[in-house]
């Protein structure tokens, strides 16, 4: 049997309403066509979108971001779906990887690359961990950065396919679910975010499990079964007790003869969900580029504080005649890279000052899981804002997917601009709240890592400081 993970103690059943006792969702979960036909209608608009966007630039004279919006494709995967899986994720963990049609392409390829009699290998823990997962997401951004992928259908057609293709090579070359656990990446932002999500997949009494003779959750022979697989992801299902790297797939539900597994839905941050008192590197890592990048998303919802925190790239472009891509290179250093470094120094400099005495990595990895709840919080807030303003544009790019004519005549002011849902200081308000139902939230998660350290107020510092900075942004969205 490959070696399993995500296997940690677990005694008691988790609290929380099981999903299948009801009967429409277990008939839908047990089903043996699901998740396959949610993943394939996916998968059909997923290459219809990357059909769609190839090929098609910012007409001349139309701002990118005004043609973002108009073009179906940027729209949809930018402006909705991307803040609706942020959303997604922080409150339900990981349900999108449930339907995701990436999962199903890698599938497919690993099947075949079976079939093909081709010698895959196994992940090894770097890879495992997520490594490439963080460089893929730093690239990603540089991309965002240096040539506004996420304002160009073209690259965001090319994005979707190179997707695609990322998604089968690495299938073809590994085993075991190799994509979404190494290469995806949005594999770490869901494992990280996706921790509070109220939906997860729990086995019930530990009792049932020891007296299971035939533990077909974790039976290697029922890995590549069509259907009712042990689980694909190499968890050990009867101990999970994190949303971590369980993609909610649904295997496990329908191997475990005895009808053990659940699906629970409880509140979010659960009380008995394990948390590491040191995150990963990767991570640790991930959690800090992702600070800096949402740092810089809040910024540019009030024009003068994207100007002060852009001023020292906008400073160094001039210095050096850097345009263009090259501007955005230098912007996405400052942003991904110098600024989290400063952050983040600045904040364990801050707990050293006040009496923790961890060595700077210890310090830097037990702030991740904390500080990642106050990210979440600001991701979401900027995908609010994001998709309130994205959404009254959909009728019009539906009617014209290339968006050319529509954002020309918005340009050219002969059709009103469409007017978001929210006025800015509606949102402005909501995500204040957000935030500090968050802040309550991350202090609680510090505590809850670390339960038999005494708790200080000093310990809390960083949350409340990195909190505090994120909502002075959000306090001036209101000014425009
Ligand atoms: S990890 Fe990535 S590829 Fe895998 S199911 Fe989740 S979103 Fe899809
Ligand atoms: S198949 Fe079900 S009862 Fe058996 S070990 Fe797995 S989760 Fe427990
Ligand atoms: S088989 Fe079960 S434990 Fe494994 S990923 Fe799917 S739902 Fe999660």
């Amino acid at each position: 049997m490959p070696e399993q993970h995500g296997a940690t103690t677990r005694t008691e059943p988790a609290a929380g309403f099981n999903l299948l006792a009801w009967r429409p969702v277990r008939g839908l979960i047990l089903w043996w066509g699901f998740p396959y036909i949610f993943q394939l209608a996916l998968l059909a608009v997923f290459l219809a979108l990357a059909v769609l966007g190839w090929g098609h630039y910012a007409p001349a004279g139309v701002p990118a971001k005004l043609f973002a919006k108009s073009n179906l494709v940027t729209l949809l995967v930018w402006g909705l779906w991307w803040p609706l899986m942020v959303w997604g994720a922080v409150w339900l963990g990981r349900a999108w990887c449930m339907v995701c049609p990436l999962e199903l392409v890698s599938n497919v390829a690993e099947r075949l690359a079976r079939r093909l009699g081709l010698r895959q290998r196994v992940l090894g823990p770097w890879l495992a961990g997520g490594a490439a997962i963080v460089a893929l997401f730093a690239a990603l951004q540089l991309f965002v950065a240096a040539a506004q992928l996420h304002r160009t259908p073209a690259y965001t057609s090319w994005m979707l396919l190179g997707l695609l293709l990322l998604a089968v090579v690495s299938s073809l070359l590994w085993k075991d679910r190799a994509f979404c656990r190494g290469f995806c990446p949005a594999g770490l932002l869901l494992a990280t975010y996706g921790r509070s999500g109220m939906l997860a997949v729990r086995a019930g009494p530990a009792s049932a499990c020891a007296a299971c003779a035939g533990k077909e959750c974790l039976a290697g022979e029922r890995r590549f079964r069509p259907d009712a697989r042990s689980c694909p992801s190499l968890l050990n299902p009867p101990k999970l007790n994190s949303n971590r790297d369980c993609l909610v797939c649904g295997q496990c539900l329908k191997a475990c003869a005895p009808d053990n597994m659940r699906l629970l839905l409880r509140p979010p941050f659960a009380r008995a969900d394990a948390r590491e008192p040191l995150a990963s590197w990767p991570v640790t890592l991930f959690v800090m580029l992702a600070s800096g990048f949402v740092m810089l998303e809040l910024c540019t919802e009030w024009k003068q504080a994207e100007a002060v925190f852009l001023a020292v790239p906008t400073w160094l472009s001039a210095q050096t005649g850097a345009t263009g891509f090259w501007a955005g290179v230098v912007k996405w250093v400052w942003t991904l890279l110098l600024v989290p470094a400063g952050v983040w120094l600045g904040l364990a400099g801050l707990l050293r000052l006040c009496g923790e005495r961890h060595a700077l990595a210890d310090q830097l990895r037990r702030l991740a899981l904390p500080l990642a709840v106050v990210v979440a919080a600001g991701h979401m807030s900027k995908g609010l804002a994001k998709f309130v303003a994205w959404l009254p544009f959909l009728p019009g790019a539906w009617r014209e997917p290339d968006g050319v004519a529509t954002a020309q005549a918005l340009t050219a002011k002969q059709l009103a601009m469409p007017a978001a849902l929210l006025t800015p200081a509606t949102v402005s308000v909501l995500c204040l709240l957000l935030m500090t139902l968050f802040i309550a939230c991350a202090v609680r998660e510090h505590r809850l890592a670390h339960p038999d350290e005494p708790f200080r107020l000093r310990a809390a510092l960083p949350v409340l400081v990195l909190g505090l900075l994120c909502a002075g942004i959000i306090a001036g969205w209101a000014s425009g």
